[in-house]
């Protein structure tokens, strides 16, 4: 992996030829803000050619092919000038015309809330849109004098710990698996790729020419791996060791941390602050079905793919239909001699022509050479994929077909899907019944499709039930009709526990207070990184910090990152040991999460999902704008929390 900052872009050097080959697969709105930037000619955004609003679907937004033709005539001018003059650019656009830019590649005005987070975003002025000013004004000795404790090196410990470090923080990270990755280490089953757009999916500030716009687990377990090594902080990672127990010690207001070693050997690490990074599905689940260890073949979970097994020819059944199913059946069904698919309920399907296309050498090459376009590109994805399908989800209480939808809007989006779903499976009638949900778009994870899903279903090998499974047999299954299936390995898709977060751990905070009982199966954070009573103790990817409409979790690490940073740096700068959020901040602030997940399709009390805990209420997601969570976590207000000092 070739780790290049954004604006690290190359000198273009190339031919004429060259230029326009790659002009040919640029995207187009990408494109004409980046030649804004580079001429400071603001009447490109100001002409007829325009991207358009909710147009979701379509690369180009809208913008047609006779329109692209003059885009990228005008840019092959504007390339060829600004290479032949030695690629100068002029000044970098203001704050307004910023706002102008990106309310032109979004097609519609946005808050001016926007502008302030992209120019972090652009770092037009060598801006760390996640960091942590003033840091650096600390001396070092007190930053030598606090030391923390990360549990976890998945994506989340991997950037906890690099912050750390460049914060002059000293840190160790706890990792239970042999090496860095968490969920892209563990889940190896065949086919497992991300379903966020990688150009969104990745740390903002370490770029990659990824080979596919959704890339394989492969690819993303060594963008990690080289992330962790480029960072410099393998030496602070301890593999094969868990956490079994973290105490707070009121006395020294510090955390005492048993962990167990590769060895078995068990030891006490002191730290001053603990930073929770093992992420919210984390745990395999394998229901309790009746006789679930009566199978005599082989059955294993999804993440935790046992590859030893060769499933050639072999009669496989999946239960199942989740994000991980819906990967790993395709892959399955091209080895295997039958496939039985156990649905329980179906998912909602989003067509995503380019979910396994590879990113072309024109679009590479526009990434790495046009000053802004993979910013802008990225801005781009992030909206199309996140902020822009939030409204989608966003129950309208006056629409009157709320168990089929949530608003008029939504209802689009649900016939749209119907018509994607009917379009490939239309021809099988009791197949289309059982690929229509019957719950409101986004109210379960949506997933992504290129046709690959529904086409296996349709293939003469594998067979979707929906006849309830009753219980597990020596040789398969047996459904509540009494139907028999007999197997030679069952795999288990059926996720993890995502409520249970921390679990098994025992965290015990003041006076001993347990965190799981405290819990009890609901848990709550402030901003999904504070817990009161549990002083010094962030979360990361914690309580209702999940985002169900895609883009990116690696964008909500960062944001909590930065707010922890601003902990740290609180509790530095003011030489207090501890600070712990005060309940009342906590309870108002978890009123308003509930309040913005009753009012999304998640929240519609018809779904069931692991959103939501066994009494109902969604502990995971994030109801809100990316934005609005990005300006929560700027900086901790110290009126938000009580601090303590060390007891003499
Ligand atoms: P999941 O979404 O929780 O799906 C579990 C599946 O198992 C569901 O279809 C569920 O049915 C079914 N199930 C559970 N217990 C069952 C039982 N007793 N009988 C029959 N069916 C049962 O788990 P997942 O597929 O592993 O995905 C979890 C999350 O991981 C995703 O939502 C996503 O956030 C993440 N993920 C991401 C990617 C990616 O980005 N590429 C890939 C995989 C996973 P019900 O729906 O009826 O409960």
């Amino acid at each position: 992996m070739a780790a290049r900052k954004f604006d690290n872009w190359e000198p273009i050097t190339e031919s004429d030829s060259t230029i326009q080959a790659a002009l040919e697969d640029a995207s187009i709105p990408s494109l004409m803000v980046a030649l804004v930037h580079l001429t400071g000619d603001e009447s490109i955004m100001r002409g007829d050619i325009r991207p358009r609003s909710r147009l979701l679907a379509d690369p180009q937004a809208g913008v047609t092919e006779e329109q692209q033709a003059v885009v990228r005539a005008q840019a092959f001018e504007i390339l060829k000038a600004y290479r032949d003059g030695g690629c100068q650019l002029p000044p970098a656009p203001n704050l307004d015309q910023i706002a102008e830019m990106m309310n032109f590649i979004i097609g519609e005005p946005l808050l001016e809330a926007y502008a302030e987070f992209l120019v972090g975003e652009l770092s037009l002025h060598g801006e760390d849109p996640f960091g942590q000013p003033g840091m650096e004004q600390i001396p070092q000795k007190k930053k030598d004098a606090f030391h923390v404790l990360v549990i976890g090196a998945g994506m989340s410990g991997i950037l906890a710990a690099h912050r750390l470090k460049e914060a002059g923080i000293p840190c160790t990270v706890i990792e239970k698996n042999a090496d860095v990755g968490g969920t892209w280490l563990e889940n190896t089953y065949p086919g497992c790729r991300v379903d966020s757009p990688n150009h969104t999916y990745s740390y903002s500030f370490v770029p990659k020419n990824w080979p596919q716009f959704f890339s394989s687990q492969k690819v993303l377990l060594e963008y990690f791996d080289q992330c962790a090594s480029d960072f410099g902080i393998r030496d602070n990672i301890r593999f094969n060791t868990e956490v079994e127990r973290a105490e707070f010690d009121e006395q020294s207001q510090t955390w005492n941390v048993r962990i167990r070693n590769a060895d078995g050997t068990i030891q006490i690490l002191n730290a001053n602050a603990i930073i929770g990074a093992v992420g919210q599905l984390n745990r395999p689940r394998r229901p309790d079905i009746e006789g679930r260890d009566a199978f005599s073949g082989p059955s294993f979970h999804t993440a935790q793919w046992e590859h030893e097994h060769d499933l050639t020819g072999k009669r496989i059944g999946v239960i199942g239909t989740g994000a991980s199913a819906f990967q790993s059946v395709p892959e399955i069904a091209k080895q295997a001699r039958e496939v039985v698919v156990f649905q329980r309920t179906p998912p909602w399907v989003r067509p995503q022509p380019i979910y396994h296309d590879y990113v072309s050498d024109g679009k590479h090459w526009l990434l790495n050479h046009v000053p802004y376009y993979a910013k802008w590109f990225r801005f781009f994805m992030f909206w199309r994929s996140g902020e822009g399908m939030l409204e989608a989800s966003k129950k309208d209480p006056a629409w009157p077909h709320q168990t089929r939808s949530v608003s008029e809007y939504n209802d689009r989006i649900r016939a749209n899907f119907t018509k994607y779903i009917t379009s490939i499976v239309g021809d099988d009638p009791e197949l289309l019944q059982k690929c229509i949900p019957d719950y409101p778009p986004g109210g379960k994870r949506i997933l992504v499709d290129n046709g690959t899903w529904l086409k296996t279903l349709r293939r003469d090998n594998v067979h979707l039930i929906t006849d309830p499974i009753a219980k597990i047999t020596e040789a398969g299954l047996v459904t509540e009709s009494g139907e028999t299936y007999e197997f030679d390995v069952i795999i288990y898709a059926t996720g993890f526990y995502p409520s249970r977060i921390l679990w098994p751990m025992e965290i015990r905070g003041l006076g001993g207070l347990d965190l799981q009982t405290h819990w009890d199966g609901d848990p709550h954070a402030y901003k999904g990184v504070s817990i009161p009573q549990f002083p010094n103790f962030f979360c990361m990817y914690g309580p209702n910090t999940n985002i169900v409409v895609n883009t990116s979790i690696i964008f909500f690490s960062e944001c909590e990152m930065r707010y922890i940073l601003g902990c740290i740096k609180l509790l530095l700068e003011t030489d207090q040991a501890s600070m712990d959020c005060k309940q009342d901040v906590h309870d108002t602030y978890n009123e308003w999460i509930d309040e913005g997940n009753a009012n999304m399709a998640w929240g519609a009390p018809t779904v069931k999902s692991w959103y939501k805990n066994e009494k109902g209420r969604v502990t995971q997601n994030w109801p809100f704008t990316l934005l609005k969570f990005w300006q929560q976590t700027k900086g901790p207000d110290p009126s938000d929390y009580i601090f303590r000092s060390r007891k003499p």
